[in-house]
């Protein structure tokens, strides 16, 4: 058997610069090779995992089918390599020291002194290592987080180190640096990644190749300015301008035979014939389409600003992307307010502008009513309208109120005194809750769903039984189920072992798919979802 091949992805210079897109991108660039490629994430983070931060601060909180809570660019990572990863491909400092500590607790180390070094590095190996097995991936792509000269991440520099001496073909360590171009100037200074570069050789590691970030390509001097200040070849420092669609990043870099030169300073063959082209036709076909769609979405926090919405949303985002491309069509997304239709309740009737509604999952108090509102017009004007999570619940309330008449119906999130919870909490939640025990403890991961036959999402799904991802802590109360029926509103997913609602539709709509789950962390560029393809095509016919 061959040995597995590590490509080390750090970043360098200062971060936001796209890492996460470049290890996706790398990992892309062998899978197209037919390679068995899987990527893993270092958080240098003391939380244990992601679903403990905000959102608005650190990003979307991406979860995965064995249900950890893992940072956003997890999401990259399966979208561009269209498989599944796992808890295993993601650490977070909290993560290796509560193990390390865990084991010095049970006797492990056998007597030893247990030190920073080389415990914890073992330990990031020993993970790196397991993901390997889980994944039986024969290239495994590490993203280190943060960048090189931090305090936090030198411990997974060093694990990376360790692996480098112990097997130098099988370690290949890419540097990722920005290049600014100072408006003053108007020229692009590679000093900053020569810095980084340096700074990584302080931690014992040497670049195999640069990926040099920025608005422009290098040109000829500056990459060979580069070469010489790194001592490095030319050909080993690679352009990744900005580009219009992160999904043309592989064929960025491979363009400049970056693929075929990390293949060879990993001792791997890559064989052009093996090489599939299916990326390739999904982006050739991307760029002709001209025709586009109108989205709204609507949510609280929007007003936050354009660049911590793209982060707390991006599979969201994504998977819109992917549904309408499918559909032969560009998204045009616009994020609304929801409180703009608390303050000013006329202006919902602006929802008729658009071709389709979507309510992202949220947490909390703020907006809900809004967003309750925005839901109503949808329901009401025969606007195609998907909800995710919180956004099925709302819907759930908002029939419960205005159909059913129960004025006060609410989730018991909002308002535990309510007299119609139709959405509330299970007793093992709520001791959750009373114990301040919120790490990890929400219903998380993969659950399987029973879809009811003849349904739109039967429909959509072409299948009865499917499983889909969860991030939540309150429930749709069955005790509603049979009146909601009645009125027109279908329970049309439940969840075989439990009987939780999963999935709701409303029967006289042209599509009004409320889900209990995030449909968006299974869209792959090259497999869009079917609940959103379903409501582009709802949209296209408006
Ligand atoms: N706040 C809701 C819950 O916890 C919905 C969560 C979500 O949208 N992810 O149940």
């Amino acid at each position: 058997m061959s040995k597995t091949k590590y490509i080390f992805v750090i970043g360098g210079v200062l971060s936001g610069v796209g890492k996460g897109v470049t290890t996706a991108s790398i990992g892309r660039i062998f899978k197209n090779y037919g390679k068995r490629v899987s990527a893993i994430k270092i958080d240098p983070y003391i939380n244990v995992d992601a679903g403990t931060m905000n959102p608005v601060e650190h990003g979307e909180v991406y979860v995965t089918e064995d249900g950890d809570e893992t940072d956003q660019d997890m999401g990259n990572y399966e979208r561009f390599l269209g498989a599944d990863l796992f808890s295993s491909n993601y650490m977070t400092t909290g993560r290796v020291y509560q193990s390390v500590i865990e084991k010095e607790r049970s006797m492990y180390y056998k007597g030893k002194c247990v030190q920073v070094v080389p415990h914890i590095p073992f330990e990031v190996i020993d993970r790196i290592k397991k993901a390997v097995k889980h994944t039986n991936a024969e290239m495994m792509v590490v993203e280190v987080g943060g960048t090189v000269g931090e305090y936090e991440n030198i411990l997974f520099l060093e694990a990376a180190r360790m692996m480098k001496l112990d097997n130098p073909d099988d370690v290949a360590i890419v540097l990722v640096g920005y290049m600014p171009v100072p408006s003053h100037l108007g020229e692009m200074k590679t000093k900053p990644t020569q810095h980084a570069a340096r700074t990584l050789n302080n931690a014992g590691l040497q670049a195999d190749f640069i990926i040099a970030r920025g608005k422009y390509a290098l040109d000829k001097p500056r990459k060979e300015k580069l070469a010489l200040f790194c001592w490095m070849k030319p050909e080993n420092i690679v352009s990744a301008p900005d580009v219009k669609n992160i999904y043309e990043i592989p064929g960025v870099l491979e363009k400049q035979n970056f693929g075929q030169l990390l293949a060879k300073r990993l001792k791997i063959k890559l064989d052009a014939k093996q090489r599939s082209n299916e990326w390739d036709v999904f982006l050739r076909k991307m760029e002709t389409i001209k025709k586009t769609v109108k989205i709204a979405v609507v949510g609280k926090y929007f007003a936050t600003g354009d660049f911590t919405l793209a982060d707390s949303y991006i599979s969201v985002i994504q998977a819109v992307k992917h549904a309408a491309w499918a559909n032969g069509v560009q998204p045009e997304m616009t994020w609304i307010d929801s409180e703009n239709y608390e303050k000013d309740p006329q202006r919902v009737e602006e929802l008729k502008n658009f071709d389709a509604l979507i309510v992202p999952g949220g947490f909390g108090t703020r907006g809900i009513e809004g967003i309750i509102k925005a839901i109503q017009c949808a329901r009401e004007k025969k606007i195609p309208y998907l909800g995710l999570c919180y956004g099925m619940q709302l819907a759930c309330i908002e029939f419960a109120r205005n159909v059913l008449g129960y004025a006060d119906a609410h989730t018991v999130e909002v308002n535990k005194n309510s007299k119609h919870l139709v959405i509330n909490v299970n007793p093992y939640q709520q001791e959750n809750i009373n114990q301040n025990r919120y790490g990890g403890t929400m219903r998380l991961g993969s659950y399987a769903c029973d879809l009811k036959k003849g349904s739109r999402a039967h429909q959509a799904y072409g299948q009865l039984k499917i499983g889909e991802r969860h991030r939540h802590r309150y429930e749709f109360d069955n005790k509603y189920r049979s009146e909601l029926e009645k009125n027109g509103f279908d329970i049309v997913g439940v969840n075989p072992e439990t009987n939780l609602v999963e999935i709701v539709e409303l029967k006289d709509h042209p599509y009004f798919i409320g889900v209990q789950f995030h449909p968006e962390f299974k869209s792959r560029p090259l497999a869009p979802h079917p609940l959103f393809v379903g409501l582009m095509e709802a949209a296209l016919k408006q």
